[in-house]
């Protein structure tokens, strides 16, 4: 039996998504005897324009680029959008805030700013452009998951993404709670499954894993009162990440 064919491709994004899966090694090996990679700008020269999952990495943020996912879309059986840019129009999002574009581009690149191939119009997530089959959270995202998820496609399966709050995996290590130290920590409401390794390093949660499907509220604001804190500022500490998504209820 073929191999499926695979294809990575990237948008507006710093690459950190594919990285991580370079960074797999021997898992990578293992997946490689079971998928046939086709077009990877990052780890191959080649490229294909017949594949039967495609990965996409990054946000969208040019009518080019809306055109380019759209064929890559009508390519591919299965579509992947990997990591915050791709799931969440991450941090590119913020953008979306501003009503001068130039007045952004000249902020992160100076001089620079002039370079053709910067944003052009509102950042879009992949979702808000084509339809995605499955998502592969986290900025960057987290590796074993990417594994599961391919194996769970190779299998037949769909995987399981956790559709609790990150707390779950925090209490799990037995890390101690950032609002302990008078920060405010999205963890009460953004998505688990990364194993909760910012507060485990000392810092709050950023929630690069988007929202859980239907956040606690209650509980979040339970957990707000107690350190003094609002639900504002917890939903404030979103934009990073979660600018333009539709913000749990209170
Ligand atoms: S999600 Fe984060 S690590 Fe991944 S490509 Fe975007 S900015 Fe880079
Ligand atoms: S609020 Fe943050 S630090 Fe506290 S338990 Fe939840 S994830 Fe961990
Ligand atoms: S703890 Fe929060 S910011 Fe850190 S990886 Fe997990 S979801 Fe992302």
């Amino acid at each position: 039996m073929s191999k499926p064919r695979v294809a990575i491709f990237d948008f507006a994004c710093c690459e950190g998504c594919q990285l991580q899966i370079v960074n797999m090694e021997e898992e990578l090996l293992d997946l490689l005897t079971h998928i046939e990679p086709v077009e990877w700008r990052e780890a191959m020269s080649e490229s294909s324009e017949r594949y039967d999952i495609a990965i996409i990495e990054g946000s969208i943020t040019r009518q080019q680029d809306e055109e380019r996912l759209k064929l890559i879309r009508s390519r591919a059986k299965v579509l992947i959008a990997l990591g915050a840019c791709a799931t969440l129009g991450g941090v590119n999002k913020l953008a979306n805030g501003f009503d001068d574009l130039n007045e952004v581009k000249k902020c992160v690149y100076g001089d620079a700013a002039r370079m053709p191939h910067l944003l052009t119009g509102q950042v879009k997530a992949v979702s808000e452009v084509v339809p995605v089959d499955y998502s592969v959270h986290g900025c960057p995202i987290n590796a074993e998951e990417f594994g599961y998820v391919i194996r769970c496609l190779l299998r037949g399966t769909t995987p399981v993404i956790p559709n609790f709050p990150v707390c779950v995996d925090c209490k799990m290590r037995e890390s101690t709670c950032r609002f302990e130290y008078g920060e405010i920590c999205l963890g009460p409401i953004t998505r688990a499954g990364c194993g909760a390794p910012c507060p485990a390093a000392g810092m709050w949660c950023f929630g690069c894993r988007g929202y859980v499907d239907e956040p606690n509220i209650n509980g979040a604001r339970d957990v707000m009162e107690r350190y003094r804190k609002t639900v504002d500022d917890l939903k404030s500490r979103m934009a990073l990440f979660n600018t333009g998504q539709e913000q749990p209820h209170a």
